[in-house]
């Protein structure tokens, strides 16, 4: 009997069927493949099934290699592809192209890029203390001697002899990375005979003798038993609320070292790179090399070792990592923790599938009959309604941890200052006093503007003209340091002009403010502060992220400006104010969410202040001082904004009661583009009816040089969303085939952010 099987290739079309030569061997679901695929094109392609149906096209290509010696997907993981590109409605190509590093997956115009690449896992350098030196007396002559003369040797064999589990001799294997001397000091020790490396493979420590675990407060240890207790009733689901510093990352610990003694894999999932050196260093101090990260950040290559590495092991992995990790092979998942669950950069929103890691997690867990944490201190209110709800367990952490106490919070009126002649620049008098307050007690503050570069638009006084992108419907951004405009949408550059180019009578001046101005005015203020900017225009690379984080936590710098990227997780003990310089943008954004937003972020930025003891101070400028948002983050209120949010989503029936599609249309041609928008949205109103909203103007409607337009369809929680995915679907291919609308591209948003 003739065997076929389909094939997922990494394209945006459904499976396709190919023959399986006898030969072949071994061809089963989750198999690697190379397909020959058009005329002189090979591909990477996933064996999905194997059967006995031959397909009705005439010429069907048999499949030309087996790659690698063993499935690249467990069962599992193919159960989470089709999950996600049916819930999000992509093909499984498209999900391939998402999930497998790129090197795992070559293309070629002929069979010599399909070399077997050989992904070997890493190998490490690790030293070991001389076994001469176990000895405590004869190991102590020789500190003695280093002491005294050669200091730096002396500290890096202590910082050997000390590292092993519980502190004692021997102190077993320690990796290179783990220890801070230098290459050259190292070297001198080893050629002493006090020291000696070797080089292998990194080894993944078992069992949980080894994990130093922190003990817990009341606080903590009551609220992990609470978790324990309804993961244990059958929850596979729960929430930890834990307020800034509360210590949720303790309780993390303890929960994966129980599922790692236990010989099962835990997945802890990270919003966004930054943070994630922190955290796996963290993880590190604890869990030492059982910790695998997973970012952006590897090389391609260095993923692919790691998938192989993961896709070959018996279990007990710990995988730290960014949304792409929940693609990794984990054979025996059991825990899947999402910290920060309320995060937008957990939802990919271009290029297909646009696919959120937090509900996949859950959806995940499910699929391996384990569990999932979500961790916040300002969950999203879907989260926040399926705990209330008591679809999901939770457990709260209500204080800070040991004596750090909350900050206090001040709103300062922008409006008013401005009437006494408060204000200076872009700054009320009350927050430059509590600034200089702060300098003179050598204390640090952070200050927050969620904008980048000097002034979001330029304009010229006379006559009102604003510099715009020539390819995008949006103002251009003056950036200072360049001396130049640049388009925040498509990258789009240009000098400032000399003179306004309409009127040609006077200069165009900047308007509004960015981090960078903000910089310039405090360090015009307070010309003797340190002063250091983190936003997208300083951080070029992780090695500027890290000087710059570095240096404030250093204290080398007293003043640090910044868009979102300070407000993530970092613990600076030296921080005593934070400002927030203009929480009237936030709150008026044209979005939904905009309320519930500015809300996390404006409690995420009071969180940097005062992590210790001492407290700290945290100013808001708004003039909108009585808006019910600000009000709710003084008071630090999350269940009161909770409540008033849900109450306008109810009403006007929004998440978490109403899913969202956003289908986005695209044409260089605004007619055609607006012709089709309203083709398809009236197609899709006689399915549909009321559900569907628009044509709509999106906020931006041109960008790189193509009209967009917007339909939004809102299908309520109680309807089946399978069902309304299913009908928009077949309209959206019959609409494809419609011959006038065949060049507009229709980008469908499954839950959008
Ligand atoms: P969160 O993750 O809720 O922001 P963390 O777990 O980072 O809080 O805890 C905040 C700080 O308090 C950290 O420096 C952490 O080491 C410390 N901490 C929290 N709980 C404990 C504990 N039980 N023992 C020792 N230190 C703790
Ligand atoms: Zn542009
Ligand atoms: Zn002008």
């Amino acid at each position: 009997m003739e065997r076929y099987a389909d094939i997922v290739l990494p394209l945006a079309q459904p499976v396709y069927t190919f023959s399986v030569p006898e030969e072949l061997g071994e061809v089963a679901p989750g198999r690697a493949v190379a397909v020959q695929f058009g005329a002189r094109k090979f591909y990477t392609g996933i064996v999905w099934r194997v059967h006995e149906r031959r397909p009705d096209f005439k010429r069907i290509k048999p499949l030309q290699r087996l790659l690698y010696d063993r499935p690249l997907l467990t069962a599992e993981q193919m159960a989470l592809w089709e999950w996600v590109a049916s819930y999000y409605m992509c093909s499984l190509g498209e999900v391939m192209r998402a999930a497998l590093p790129s090197l795992m997956k070559p293309s070629a115009d002929s069979f010599e890029g399909f070399a077997d690449e050989e992904f070997r896992p890493r190998t490490e350098t690790y030293f070991t203390l001389a076994p001469g030196l176990y000895d405590p007396d004869r190991l102590h002559e020789v500190f003695e001697k280093l002491q005294r003369r050669a200091p730096k040797q002396y500290e890096a064999l202590l910082e050997l002899a000390s590292a092993g589990p519980d502190g004692g001799l021997p102190p077993g294997e320690v990796p290179r990375r783990l220890l801070q001397a230098d290459r050259t000091v190292l070297h001198a020790l080893e050629r002493k005979g006090f020291m000696a490396a070797a080089e292998h493979e990194r080894t993944v420590e078992r069992g949980a003798a080894l994990f130093r675990l922190p003990v817990l407060s009341d606080h903590q240890r009551q609220a992990l038993e609470t978790l324990r207790g309804q993961f244990a009733g059958g929850k596979s689901a729960a929430l930890l609320h834990g307020v800034t510093s509360s210590g949720k990352t303790e309780l993390y610990i303890h929960l994966i070292a129980e599922v790692l003694a236990q010989g099962g894999d835990v997945l802890l999932l990270v919003p966004e790179i930054a943070l994630t050196a922190q955290l796996i260093e963290r993880m590190e101090r604890i869990f030492g090399s059982r910790v695998t990260p997973y970012h952006s950040r590897l090389t391609d290559r260095q993923r692919s070792e790691t998938y192989f590495r993961l896709n070959r092991s018996q279990g007990g992995e710990f995988v730290v990592g960014v949304r792409s990790s929940i693609f990794l092979p984990m054979r025996r998942l059991q825990l899947v923790i999402v910290d920060e669950e309320h995060d937008a950069s957990y939802k990919q929103s271009d290029p297909a599938p646009r696919y959120h890691a937090r509900d996949c997690a859950v959806v995940m867990a499910r699929i391996f009959g384990g569990r999932t944490l979500l961790g916040s201190a300002t969950p999203s209110l879907e989260t926040w309604v399926n705990a209330e709800g008591g679809k999901y367990g939770r457990a709260a952490l209500a204080e800070r941890y040991g004596d750090a106490r909350m900050p206090e919070i001040i709103v300062s009126d922008t409006l008013r200052a401005a009437r006494r002649g408060e204000r200076h620049a872009h700054f009320n008098k009350l927050l430059l006093d509590k600034l200089g307050e702060t300098l003179a007690r050598g204390e640090q503050a952070m200050l927050f503007q969620n904008r980048r570069g000097f002034s979001p638009y330029v304009e010229c006084t006379e006559c009102g003209w604003t510099a715009r992108c020539p390819d995008c419907n949006v103002t251009l951004t003056y950036h200072k340091a360049g001396g130049r405009l640049v388009c925040h949408y498509c990258g789009h550059a240009e000098p400032v002009p000399a003179k306004c180019p309409s009127c040609k009578i006077t200069d165009v001046v900047p308007m509004g403010f960015g981090t960078e101005k903000i910089e310039e005015e405090i360090a015009r203020i307070f010309p003797e502060a340190r002063v250091a900017r983190l936003d997208r225009d300083t951080v070029t690379s992780e090695r500027a992220f890290n000087a710059i984080v570095a240096g404030f936590a250093r204290r080398e710098t007293d003043i640090l400006v910044g868009t979102q990227m300070i407000t993530k997780g970092f613990d600076f003990e030296g921080v005593a104010l934070v400002g927030i310089l203009n929480a009237d943008n936030m709150l008026n954004n044209p979005d939904f969410r905009a309320g519930e937003r500015a809300f996390q972020l404006m409690m995420q930025v009071a969180g940097r202040a005062g992590r210790r003891a001492q407290g700290g101070e945290v100013v808001i400028q708004t003039s909108e001082p009585g808006n019910p948002v600000v009000r709710q983050v003084v008071a630090g209120d999350f269940e009161a904004m909770a409540r008033t949010q849900l109450a306008d989503r109810q009403a006007f029936f929004y998440p978490p009661y109403a899913r969202l599609i956003s289908l986005l249309l695209r044409h260089r041609d605004p007619q055609l583009l607006h012709a089709a928008a309203a083709e398809l949205a009236a197609r899709l109103r006689r399915r549909f009816g009321r559900r569907l909203l628009g044509p709509l103007v999106p906020p931006v409607d041109r960008i790189r040089g193509e009209y967009l337009a917007g339909l939004l369809l809102k299908i309520e929680s109680g309807a089946s969303s399978s069902r309304a995915r299913e009908l928009l679907a077949a309209e959206l291919q019959d609409f494809a085939q419609t011959p006038r609308f065949k060049s507009v591209a229709v980008v469908v948003n499954v839950d959008p952010q």
